[in-house]
């Protein structure tokens, strides 16, 4: 996810807006402990956004009379000292989350940010409004997000009167990584330079104006590297302001939030979103690396597809990747059954395999799909392809299936072609290198056509 900050020399000083909030009565849904409806009012409520040495951070309690009591309870309105952020953070475990916006907001003011990537994690800014605290937000532009990401930008500025504060990667680092490596590097290489040169540096560089920030990861958002996020942490990654170990605090307000939670209450709320989700999209990075996911499919598996579940970090959140030695339990792949059974479908080995890549003239067409059983794109297609084996088997057209992780990916990467799970090699007759299937279209028909035009 792409988050920036400015440092605080570039803030907006002393300017003020005010917000024409959505017009929809949010009636009386239940949103964590809070009734919406109680809250309804505050959309009149005008916001500031203070010079970053403002030293005020308090709401103006004339303007947020019942918001103040409903929702925070609990949130002291005089200053706190409290430096044991573990035992904040369990004091706010069962807080929701625009108590724990609102306590971050009160306790960072100026010095505070709310990192958002373009995606559903604009349910930040909501809350951030509804305390009626004066706030800021960030985004990181790493040049390769989605146009329709930038249009939530726009529009997100304009619902919330605030101008996002963007930082850009560094144009000399770029420069040298594109001209070395191309502009798609990442699917060959891994996503880990590029994320470094265009997140997360300029993410580094942000976060040392800031003595916090605020983001939107959850629990559920990935299974192993997510699972472990606390309401609120000393920065196990990055440096503040003061720099040094310890500088910086991470607020994640909606830790304990489910997704289907923050959708209840963006839809509620009538805040605006980004278009891709209409599209299939969950979790939205850069345009490369982001890509719809299937119905049931968990949402960070549209993101960096081509790598294994373990990398899917980009450095932003890294510090939530649990030690290798207590990973292996979370991480591993579940013990899978194997995929694509069928008589029609031919379990080639090592050998085998390497035979079909030696024989130039082959006895007939040979259609293979190089697989990982624990893959969900391998499970998806796997009753097209079974179908597609069936009806092939008449045509004289031999349909087979290489298992082609573990020790066996090296191998295939460097002899078939594998970028990602599943890759469709089609052996010709006649011709002596294999054809891989350019297209995501895993159906019956397209791969029929595939095998026709070039058998
Ligand atoms: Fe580069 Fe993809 Fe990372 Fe964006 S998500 S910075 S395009 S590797």
């Amino acid at each position: 996810m792409a988050f920036a900050v400015t440092s605080s020399s570039t803030a907006i000083s002393g300017s003020s807006f005010s917000r024409s909030g959505p017009s929809s009565d949010p009636k009386a849904l239940q949103i964590c402990s809070f009734r919406l409806s109680d809250l309804s009012h505050v959309s009149q409520r005008r916001h500031s956004i203070k010079s970053l040495k403002a030293e005020s951070h308090t709401r103006n309690a004339s303007l947020v009379p019942r918001a103040s009591t409903l929702v925070t309870p609990e949130v002291e309105e005089k200053e706190e000292d409290v430096e044991d952020f573990e035992q904040l953070a369990k004091k706010l475990e069962e807080a929701s989350p625009l108590e724990i916006m609102d306590k971050a907001l009160q306790k960072f003011g100026s010095n505070i940010a709310i990192a958002f990537s373009g995606a559903e994690d604009v349910a930040l800014i909501e809350y951030a409004r509804l305390t009626g605290r004066p706030f800021r937000v960030f985004s990181l532009d790493t040049g390769r997000l989605n146009p329709e990401t930038y249009r939530l930008f726009d529009a997100v500025e304009k619902q919330y009167g605030i101008r996002i504060e963007y930082t850009f990667p560094d144009a000399v680092e770029v420069q040298a990584l594109v001209r070395n490596k191309g502009l798609f590097s990442f699917y060959e290489d891994g996503h880990q330079e590029c994320c470094r040169v265009r997140k997360v540096r300029p993410l580094r560089r942000a976060l040392k104006g800031l003595k916090a920030w605020i983001t939107g990861q959850r629990k559920d958002q990935s299974p192993g590297t997510r699972s472990e996020i606390p309401i609120v942490q000393v920065d196990p990654v990055f440096e503040g302001l003061d720099g040094g170990v310890g500088s910086l605090v991470k607020w994640n307000p909606l830790a304990n939030v489910e997704g289907v939670d923050v959708w209840n209450f963006l839809r509620t709320m009538d805040v605006p979103v980004n278009a891709l989700h209409a599209q299939g999209y969950v979790s939205i990075g850069c345009e490369p690396c982001t890509r719809p996911v299937l119905p049931g499919q968990h949402e960070r598996e549209g993101r960096w597809w081509w790598e294994d579940a373990k990398a899917k970090e980009c450095g932003l959140h890294k510090g939530n990747i649990k030690k290798e030695d207590d990973t292996t339990a979370d991480l591993a792949p579940a013990i899978v059954h194997d995929i694509f059974e069928s008589n029609d479908v031919v379990a080639l080995t090592r050998g085998g395999i390497e035979n079909l890549l030696k024989l130039g003239n082959r006895k007939e067409p040979w259609l293979v799909v190089l697989y990982a059983p624990w893959c969900p794109f391998c499970q998806a297609m796997e009753a097209s392809y079974v179908e597609l084996a069936e009806k092939l088997a008449v045509k004289g057209v031999k349909v087979a299936k290489f298992r082609a992780d573990g020790d066996q990916k090296e191998f295939a990467k460097q002899e078939l072609q594998l970028g990602s799970f599943p890759t469709i090699l089609l052996f010709p007759k006649s011709a002596p290198r294999a054809i891989k299937y350019p297209s995501e279209h895993r159906d019956v028909d397209s791969l029929m056509s595939f095998v026709n035009l070039l058998r």
